[in-house]
Formats: structure tokens, C-alpha cells, sequence
């Protein structure tokens, strides 16, 4: 169940609902968006249908909702979310969202500052509009490159700061979430954290944007649960990233679930992009699957990027470099406005 605030509501009529739930052994989420603020309800419908919240001061709606996840579904906000990124940095903040398609790319690892700055001059000459790059590289083998930790979020900032570019990196850990947040405009949770909860739950109260993308063994309701981990904590401002899954196919890493593009749209208010590099994990495919997730209707795409694809030291097989950027840049230009949007420039400052 879901308690929907009126924009007036005070802060002590927000409390009063909380504590009448609480009164009966039911739990609640305080969800504090732009324009209203929700209440989200755990526990059993008889006993919070008894409680006439919707007779309480400051209550606009409650809605009965019989999905597993609730502040992040249509029943309780049939409106797409826009997320903003990039308001406190000094960047140039974006609008993720309705309206616009938005370009995130830049290198998987951040490696030095020349090949991030590099990188991201790349992306930005593309059309990107927000910078990524993992600082924290949660790789499958022990023996890989792990990231440059600390110093390559330093890097990650100063590139910013020449660029204007917002950055999303990776967190991997619950216990780095202050540090990286202390960087980052968006705190990215990865494939293979989509279900630490304690990751989710700590990113969720970082107050930073959050892209969850899907984990490679997830159903959708799976994901839109994890979702729900980060809402749960205060934070709607969650931008979902499909990055295909495992299955049968092993001409591509992962198969990109494309049809959870619009199937996620359809439960969700969250803006949905797709990730084509780590998805298909060659080069060549790139392009295509980024056409199909412009006609698809997704909000956005990562793509990896690199100024010399052969030297990366991680995913150097899936990144974009020289011509391959151009192409893809060419393509957005002429297929986003077929679709009705715009590819995405940064919101006026200040936004
Ligand atoms: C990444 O984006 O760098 C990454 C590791 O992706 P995923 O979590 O989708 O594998
Ligand atoms: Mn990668």
C-alpha cells in the first residue's frame, strides 16, 4: 500500500501517518520526491485498511498495490520520472528522462588521467552528456585488473572539472558508498551487485542518483525489487540500465533483453537505458544494438569508449574509438528525432 501525501503536507503530518503504521507492527518508507512525498507501507492490507489513513491531515490518496514492489511501479506514479544528474558538482547538470535520449559513455576502467580525459573529450564530441568510468571494477576473475580505487576517482573528478561532463562510476561495496559518493554525481550499482541488498540500502541513503543496471540472471520483477531496495531509503532518483542476460546464446557475452525495454516501461516510472557494449561484449554490435535502442524507446545508452581500444586494460573487445564513434554519433543524430526526442544536451545550469 501506498500512502500519497498532498504537496502541503508538514513534516509532522508525514510523521503521524508513519507512526500510526508502526502502531499496528507494519513498517514504513518515507519517500521524498520533488514534487510530493510518499509513504510506502510493509505489512498486512486488513490491518492499514483499518487505520482510515486516507481520513488523516495531509493525505491526498492511498493505493492498494499488489505488486512485490511498490514506490517504483505506475500504480503509485503513472507519470515518468526524470532524473537529474549532476546539480551539486559543478558540472553540467542532465535531464535523464521523457523527452530526451542521453548519451552516457567513456572508458571502462579509469586507467590515467590522459586516457580518461582522452576518453571522455571522445564521448563528449559524440554527444554524450555524462562521463562513465569505473574507479572500482568488479571483474570475474581475481587475476584482472581491479581499478585504481581511490585515485581513479580522483581522476574522474578532475575530467570533470576540464569537461563539464557529470560522472557515474561503480560502487562495489556498502563500506565505500560515502567515499565514492563524495566524487560522483551517480553511484552506479553493477550486474553483479543487483541483488546486495546492504549495497542497495546504502546507496539508496547516499542521496546521489542511482543506475541499477540488470543482473545477468534477473527477471525483470527481480530488478525492479532491487529498485525498490534503493527507493525504500529515500531515493527515487533511480535510472534502471538493461546490459542483456545469460542464456543459452554464446555468440554474444550476454543476450540483450530488449523487450525489457518497453516491459519495464509499462511497470515502472523509472527511466530505462540500455548498455550495447557490455550486452554484447564485441565491438561490431555496438551500433546496431544502439539503433534498436533508440526505436525501442529507451532513455538512453552506456557505451564504452577508449582512445586506444588494443592497450585497455579492461573490455577493450565492446569499446568504441575513432570512426566507430563518429558513426554512432551520426546515427543518434539522425534516428532520435525519428523517435521524437532530442538527444539530450546538459539542462540549463542551475537546474
Ligand atoms: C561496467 O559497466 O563497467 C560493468 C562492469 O558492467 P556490468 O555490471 O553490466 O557487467
Ligand atoms: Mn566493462
Amino acid at each position: 500500500m501506498v500512502v500519497v501525501m498532498s504537496p502541503e503536507a508538514s513534516n509532522e503530518q508525514i510523521e503521524a501517518v508513519v507512526v500510526r503504521v508502526r502502531m499496528t507492527g507494519g513498517e514504513a518508507f518515507v519517500s521524498r520526491g520533488r514534487h510530493r512525498t510518499i509513504v510506502g507501507l510493509v505489512g498486512d492490507l486488513d490491518d492499514f485498511r483499518a487505520l482510515n489513513l486516507r481520513g488523516m491531515p495531509g493525505v491526498a490518496d492511498v493505493i492498494a498495490i499488489s505488486t512485490p514492489y511498490k514506490l517504483v511501479s505506475v500504480d503509485h506514479q503513472p507519470e515518468r520520472s526524470t532524473v537529474v544528474v549532476g546539480v551539486e558538482s559543478g558540472a553540467h547538470p542532465v535531464m535523464i528522462g521523457p523527452g530526451t535520449f542521453t548519451l552516457i559513455a567513456g572508458p571502462c576502467a579509469v586507467e590515467s588521467l590522459e586516457q580518461t580525459l582522452e576518453a571522455a573529450e571522445m564521448a563528449k564530441a559524440a554527444g554524450a552528456t555524462v562521463l562513465r568510468g569505473g574507479a572500482f571494477k568488479p571483474r570475474t576473475s581475481p587475476q584482472a585488473f581491479q581499478g585504481l580505487g581511490k585515485t581513479g576517482l580522483h581522476i574522474l573528478a578532475e575530467v570533470r572539472e576540464v569537461t563539464g561532463l557529470p560522472v557515474v562510476t561503480e560502487v562495489i561495496d556498502a563500506a565505500d558508498v560515502g567515499l565514492v559518493s563524495s566524487f560522483a554525481d551517480m553511484l552506479q550499482v553493477g550486474a553483479r551487485n543487483m541483488q546486495n541488498t546492504a549495497l542497495l540500502q546504502a546507496v539508496g541513503a547516499a542521496g546521489k542518483p542511482v543506475l541499477l543496471k540488470r543482473g545477468i540472471q534477473a527477471t525483470v520483477e527481480e530488478w525492479l525489487m532491487a529498485a525498490e531496495y534503493v527507493a525504500q531509503r529515500g531515493n527515487l532518483d533511480i535510472v534502471l540500465c538493461e546490459r542483456g542476460i545469460r542464456t543459452f546464446e554464446t555468440s554474444t557475452q550476454t543476450t540483450l533483453d530488449i523487450a525489457a525495454v518497453p516491459v519495464v516501461q509499462r511497470q515502472s516510472h523509472l527511466p530505462v537505458i540500455v548498455d550495447p557494449s557490455h550486452s554484447a561484449g564485441r565491438r561490431e554490435l555496438v551500433l546496431p544494438l544502439s539503433r534498436a535502442a533508440i526505436a525501442v524507446g529507451a532513455d538512453g545508452i552506456l557505451v564504452d569508449v577508449h582512445p586506444d581500444p588494443e592497450s585497455a586494460l579492461c573490455d577493450g573487445p565492446q569499446a568504441l574509438a575513432g570512426a566507430d564513434v563518429r558513426e554512432l554519433a551520426s546515427t543518434m543524430r539522425k534516428l532520435i528525432p525519428a523517435t521524437g526526442r532530442h538527444l539530450g544536451s546538459p539542462s540549463p545550469v542551475g537546474m
